[in-house]
């Protein structure tokens, strides 16, 4: 069977699934023998049922930009990305990927949103590809794949819905091709797709450190509900939002490894910490951080605006997500959650602004029976 990735090999994430060795944990595993064996007779059809997937976008509860990320062994030089400590936090707004075997030797794409592209720069494309890289054996068994994104994550808006979407499909596939990898060996290939793909992967609640994929589980918050606003017409680009912090302040960033180390630590005892710790929501609200903000709410000034109209309304705490521009305010239940909602949006009247009211997650990917 042809691969069918002839028109993709030039797509510039092949360059990083060439670079993805045979990890010798995939060779421990015994249905990943399975695939290998030719002697092997094909597996029941139970395991190429479809499967769909909930997907869940996160919010970030604390950013803080250390510096500039390093990396390459015995002389480490800045990768471009950022030396980062974030508590991110999974919520219940979700998209549904479907999966499906579809008997041909290609992949394919389908979103019912206008914006999220349909070929080799969707992530959940690319995590095919990876996996396809990964174990060209089980491409061969069984074929080719269908994606189907049920999109209700806005797009560029800061929650990660790419990166949720990858991570959906690096877990369906291990099901699809009944792989049984773990999930340090699904985040571990999550990384090499995105910096948020292996938190996207466990989900609930966790400090990411490193890039961001380095992962410590913290506490679940399961008790909060959050309000989640965003101009439907307006998106920031994530790497514009990393490279202006990065012009502006670039030059206080930390760059010993023991200055680094220090602001860690002082972060792991500090009091959002413990405030996660202890399950403090009212104080977990009055600590959220994002460095991201001093960008683009200067930029975007409609941002700050709902920002501020969240802030009238004495949520638990008021934020901007990630890069933007989506705002979010915690609340203690659905009530307050809808009146909150109510009195920004008629503060703001902009038949641009969305809305979604959603709950703390307890937990990343789930397969829907
Ligand atoms: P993050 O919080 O990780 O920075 P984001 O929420 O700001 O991400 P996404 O919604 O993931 O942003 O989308 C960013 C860009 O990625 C979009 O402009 C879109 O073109 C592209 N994209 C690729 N694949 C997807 C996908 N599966 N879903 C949404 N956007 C995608």
């Amino acid at each position: 069977m042809g691969l069918g990735l002839e028109v993709r090999e030039t797509e510039p994430y092949v360059s990083l699934t060439f670079n993805l060795k045979i990890s010798p944990f995939s060779a421990l595993l015994s249905p990943y023998y399975l695939c290998l064996s030719p002697f092997h007779p094909p597996l029941p059809s139970l395991a190429m049922r479809p499967y769909s997937l909930l997907a869940p976008a996160k919010i970030n509860l604390y950013l803080e930009i250390l510096g500039d990320h390093v990396s390459g062994g015995e002389a480490p030089r800045p990768d471009g990305f950022h030396e980062m400590v974030m508590v991110l936090q999974s919520v219940s707004l979700v998209d549904r990927i479907d999966l499906r075997a579809n008997g041909s030797d290609t992949v394919h794409v389908y979103c019912n949103h206008p914006e999220v592209p349909n070929d080799a720069n969707n992530l959940a494309y690319r995590a095919a590809m990876l996996m396809i890289k990964q174990f060209p054996d089980c491409f061969a068994r069984y074929g080719g794949v269908d994606i189907t994104i049920h999109k209700q994550i806005p797009v560029g808006a800061g929650l990660a819905g790419g990166s949720s979407n990858a991570a959906a499909v690096l877990v369906g596939l291990d099901l699809l091709w009944n792989l049984g990898l773990t999930r340090d060996e699904l985040q571990e290939l999550g990384a090499v797709l995105g910096s948020d793909v292996p938190f996207c992967i466990a989900g609930g609640t966790a400090l990411a450190t490193g890039r961001g994929e380095q992962l410590d589980v913290l506490p679940s918050l399961d008790q909060l509900y959050v309000v989640l606003a965003k101009y439907r017409h307006l998106s920031v680009s994530t790497a514009w939002a990393y490279q202006t912090y990065r012009k502006r302040f670039g030059e206080s960033y930390l760059s010993r490894s023991n200055d680094l180390e220090q602001r860690r630590q002082q972060i792991h005892s500090g009091p959002m910490m413990n405030a996660i710790a202890h399950r403090d929501g009212a104080k977990i609200g009055q600590l959220l951080r994002n460095d991201l903000e001093k960008v683009v709410l200067p930029e975007h000034p409609q941002v700050l605006k709902l920002r501020e109209a969240f802030q009238q309304g004495n949520p638990i705490g008021t934020m901007m997500s990630g890069s933007g521009p989506t705002v979010f305010a915690l609340v203690d239940s659905q009530a307050q959650a809808e009146r909150l909602q109510a009195q920004v949006k008629q503060a703001i009247a902009d038949p641009d602004l969305d809305f979604w009211i959603a709950k703390f997650n307890p937990s990343g990917i789930r397969i829907v029976e």
